[in-house]
């Protein structure tokens, strides 16, 4: 009695989350604590999106909505799709979601039954495997490595694949490593692939636009898979939307209308105002995208310098996204001053919210434990100070 289901008890909480919590409560008793956990832009809405928001609500858009969203909201997505990625989807095959989140979790319950085998290469985004838990699904890991950039190969692939494959969930830009699949990598994930039809993709793209190698490639564009693609990004990242919920997904029809179904006994729709100042994102002018982008890199550069400064730190380019995922193992086994043991990599984000008060999630929460993440969506000045505290910290160990 007075328990929750075994469903909520074998869920773990989301770590970049609790981290996040953690940082702020530190916060709230006036410790100096810079955040670098949660990874969501420091910018705030552009304003002709804020704009279209409270024109919608002046315009009473508040009711319930249409469960996939607004045909209009879904039609400038069709057309992003068609003019910035050079992909046909029918607004019928676009639906709209509370977040990328949503989006995601609704394909992994819409289309995964339990004892489904679903590959998950590694380090990945903390929620993945506890959305495939839900599904009571099997998450097959695939372990990548810093020598690799982090990115799965199609050998790997290959060898991962079993009779009882049904998804593969593929994230580019990547987060936590900030790792970019080139178009020339994803013809041979995808070669693999279209030997396996029923093999599905979750293609995760929500960092599209923070890209610092050129243009973004999605798995979709080579027609041998694309009908087993279901392609999954949002308005948080690009657009500094993270609050507004707003996430979709771009697949077969009959995808969409799964989660269409699952999502109209679940939320209904998602918010209609915050629909409507999505559809102002796509429809508006897109220089804010580029603007953001552009310090992001700035950022990103300066990053990779300061913490390849650090001893005992090994620092790969993150080519996408806003994460800095070093490899720190050979702190682990040191002494802190006090003569604590930092033993793993939880430990050594511990040891660095404790004695830098700087707040940055442990690899393990990405399953690669030899890891540790700081988002660097945060500005120079913060940054420059966050990097000085961690290497003074870090000095400190012997
Ligand atoms: N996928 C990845 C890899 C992410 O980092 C995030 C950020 N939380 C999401 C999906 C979901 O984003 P949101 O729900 O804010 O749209
Ligand atoms: N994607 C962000 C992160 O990884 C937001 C938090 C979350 O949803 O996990 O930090």
């Amino acid at each position: 009695m007075n328990t929750p289901s075994n469903r909520i008890q074998s869920l773990d909480a989301s770590p970049t989350l609790a981290m996040a919590a953690r940082a702020a409560e530190l916060k709230a008793q006036g410790i100096d604590v810079i955040s670098l956990s949660l990874g969501e832009p420091d910018f705030h809405t552009p304003d002709h999106i804020k704009e279209a928001a409270k024109k919608a609500i002046d315009d009473n858009f508040t009711t319930y909505g249409p469960v996939p969203g607004f045909p209009t909201l879904r039609k400038a997505i069709s057309e992003k799709l068609k003019n910035e990625n050079h992909l046909d989807y029918a607004p019928e095959q676009i639906i709209v979601s509370t977040g990328g989140k949503q989006a995601i979790c609704n394909a992994i319950l819409a289309l995964f039954n339990p004892g489904d085998e679903i590959i998950i290469p590694t380090p990945c985004w903390v929620s993945y495997t506890e959305m495939v838990k839900l599904a009571e699904a099997k998450a097959v890991i695939v372990k990548t490595s810093f020598e690799t950039d982090f990115k799965m190969t199609a050998e790997q692939l290959e060898q991962a694949i079993t009779p009882k494959t049904r998804g593969l969930i593929l994230c580019s830009p990547s987060n936590p490593s900030g790792a970019v699949y080139s178009r020339e990598e994803l013809a041979t994930l995808a070669q693999v692939l279209a030997k396996h039809p029923d093999v599905l993709i979750l293609s995760d793209e929500i960092y599209e636009h923070i890209n610092y190698v050129g243009k973004h490639s999605s798995i979709a564009e080579f027609a041998e898979v694309k009908q087993q693609v279901v392609l999954l990004n949002g308005v948080s990242k690009a657009y500094a939307m993270t609050g507004w919920r707003i996430g979709w997904m771009a697949a077969e029809t009959w995808v969409v209308k799964a989660c269409q179904k699952l999502q109209s006994q679940y939320t209904s729709c998602t918010c209609t105002v915050a629909m409507k100042a999505a559809e102002a994102a796509y429809l508006g002018e897109q220089t804010c995208v580029e603007t953001m982008r552009q310090a992001f890199e700035k950022r990103r550069d300066l990053v990779v310098r300061m913490a390849r400064e650090i001893p005992g730190f090994e620092v790969n380019v993150p080519d996408g996204a806003f994460y800095l995922f070093p490899k720190v193992d050979a702190l682990f086994g040191k002494k802190t001053a006090h003569g604590d043991v930092i033993k793993d990599c939880n430990d050594f984000a511990g040891y660095l919210l404790d004695e830098a008060h700087v707040a940055a999630v442990s690899g393990d929460a990405f399953l690669m434990p030899e890891c540790i993440r700081f988002s660097y969506a945060a500005s120079e000045e913060t940054l420059t100070e966050a990097f000085r505290r961690i290497k003074e910290a870090v000095e400190k160990l012997h």
